[in-house]
């Protein structure tokens, strides 16, 4: 089990997976897709740099809507 990336959320999720299943939903559907294409070619022995890339802004999209929320 890793602990979700996005900041102040403890919540624990399977290796396997980007970040905690509730913070996953708030990714924009693109980026959710893109990150599992990347991923899926990671795994045939493709590029890492697109996955991590991909997984990079699924954090930051994620990010922005929690700054969002504290804003309100
Ligand atoms: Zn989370």
């Amino acid at each position: 089990m890793k602990t979700c990336r996005i900041s102040k959320c403890k919540t624990k999720h399977p290796d396997n997976v980007l970040m905690c299943r509730p913070h996953w939903y708030k990714v924009p559907v693109a980026i959710r897709r893109r990150v599992r294409d990347a991923c899926k070619k990671m795994n045939r022995g493709g590029d890492r740099a697109a996955y991590y890339q991909a997984a990079a802004d699924a954090v930051q999209a994620v990010e922005e809507k929690e700054l969002q929320l504290l804003a309100r």
